[in-house]
């Protein structure tokens, strides 16, 4: 008979989404994360380009962001630049980030597997029978009573039940980090229009001195490669352009984003997804990792609510504030993706200098695919305002 580890809640993938989970869970019940990588937040697959609000209502601690004060949206002909007071952005120490959500699970009980990757979950005895492979190649085996798959765009818990796939349209992005011994601006850059076509491109000056410039295309929308798009981006020319000169290369990123149609089931009976597994990243830019902290961590709570009392209405309560955040908005906000893949260089200049004429909020609101009825009609009528001027 093989001797299975037995828990109360086995969760795959030790990004923000699944330690959030971790960290959120009753203390008492037994909760094992597998995470493939060897080390938690590295690699890094994303920009960690968020909001200050957020931040400060998910008490990250300040030293893990850099504020921006200014963000500027440019595309071959036109540029768009925006003073930040109410809506300050801010760019995410992603290892640092993540080092201390797994802190915090690990204080709440998690046992943390780094270097262990989820393989393949069958249901059994009333539970789930799962396997895992660690990097010395020995294989173990999990008995777990629930099931979370935050393994991001592999959805790798939910593809091995047959209850779901890894999306087919994805964003596909690379990032290069570079030292700044001399310190780093407060304006970040998001690059439209021929050096992005598909996508975009940032320039975002991060904590600890360094800088990220990255390209982030959809793949199979476009066949060009993002490193490609970065080596005509990081010629001298384009680069004095952004004023900048770069310290030391110490990184390249690289990560992959689902970008498919929002899908409102979350929950499979004990299978439940959450963060990029349940594609909570916003379909403007991609922007994910508040939404994984912030679900990840009501998912941990709904989810210790229905083991103590077998009711299942937490878990749908989760499902249910998931699909009112995300499913109108996003709704749009995917109409939005779908019309930009296919922007030329004018209806990128064109759109740039539409940008420009939002107030703050409205801005934030459209990076952030919030697309509250009334911030429709008003930037609607802002566009037939400045037409009928013309
Ligand atoms: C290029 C790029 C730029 C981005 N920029 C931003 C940005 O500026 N701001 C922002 O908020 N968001 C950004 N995002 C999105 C953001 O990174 C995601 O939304 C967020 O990381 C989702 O968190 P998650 O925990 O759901 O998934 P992930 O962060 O993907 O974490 C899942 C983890 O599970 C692990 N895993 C996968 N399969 C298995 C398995 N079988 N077994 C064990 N472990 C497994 C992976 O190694 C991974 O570390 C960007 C994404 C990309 C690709």
């Amino acid at each position: 008979m093989s001797t299975a580890q037995k828990c109360d809640v086995l969760i795959a993938g030790g990004g923000p989404a699944g330690l959030s989970v971790a960290e959120s869970l009753p203390e008492h019940l037994s909760k094992v994360v597998l995470h493939q990588d060897r080390e938690i937040g590295m690699p890094v697959r994303t920009s960690g380009g968020t909001w200050v609000r957020d931040m400060e209502q998910l008490d990250v601690p300040p030293h893990l962001y850099h504020v921006i004060n200014e963000i500027e949206f440019r595309s071959d002909n036109a540029q768009s630049l925006h003073r930040l007071s109410d809506w300050k952005m801010a760019v995410l120490d992603i290892t640092g980030l993540y080092k201390w959500i797994a802190a915090r699970a690990a204080s709440n009980g998690a046992e943390i597997l780094t270097g262990t990757k989820f393989l393949t979950a069958e249901e059994r005895d009333g539970g789930y029978r799962c396997t895992a492979r660690a990097r010395d190649g020995s294989t173990r085996e999990y008995q777990a009573r629930y099931l979370i798959d935050a393994t991001g765009t592999q959805s790798a818990v939910l593809s091995s039940l047959g209850l779901g796939r890894k999306p087919e349209r994805v964003g596909v992005g690379i990032e290069y980090d570079y030292a700044m011994p001399g310190g780093v601006s407060d304006r970040a850059v998001l690059i439209v229009g021929s050096q992005a076509l598909t996508g975009y491109g940032w320039i975002f000056p991060a904590p600890n001195n360094t800088l990220r410039i990255g390209v982030g295309v959809i793949q199979p929308d476009t066949d060009v490669s993002p490193r490609d798009l970065m080596a005509k981006l990081m010629t001298p020319e384009v680069l004095e352009s952004y004023g900048l000169e770069l310290g030391e290369r110490i990184k390249v990123n690289a990560g992959v984003i689902p970008s498919v149609a929002y899908g409102k089931q979350l929950v499979y009976g004990n299978v439940i997804r959450t963060g990029d597994a349940a594609n909570f990243a916003t379909p403007t830019v991609g922007e994910g990792i508040r939404q994984a902290v912030e679900f990840g961590r009501m998912l941990g709570g709904a989810l210790g609510e229905t083991m103590a009392t077998g009711q299942r209405r937490p878990l749908k309560m989760y499902e249910k504030s998931a699909r009112s955040r995300f499913a109108r908005d996003y709704h749009f906000g995917f109409m939005t993706n779908r019309r930009m893949a296919k922007y030329t260089i004018a209806d990128w200049d064109k759109s740039v200098r539409r940008v420009a004429r939002l107030s703050e909020a409205e801005m934030a609101a459209l990076v952030r695919s919030e697309f509250a009825p009334q911030m429709l009609m008003r930037t609607a009528a802002k566009q037939v305002w400045h037409k009928l001027r013309r």
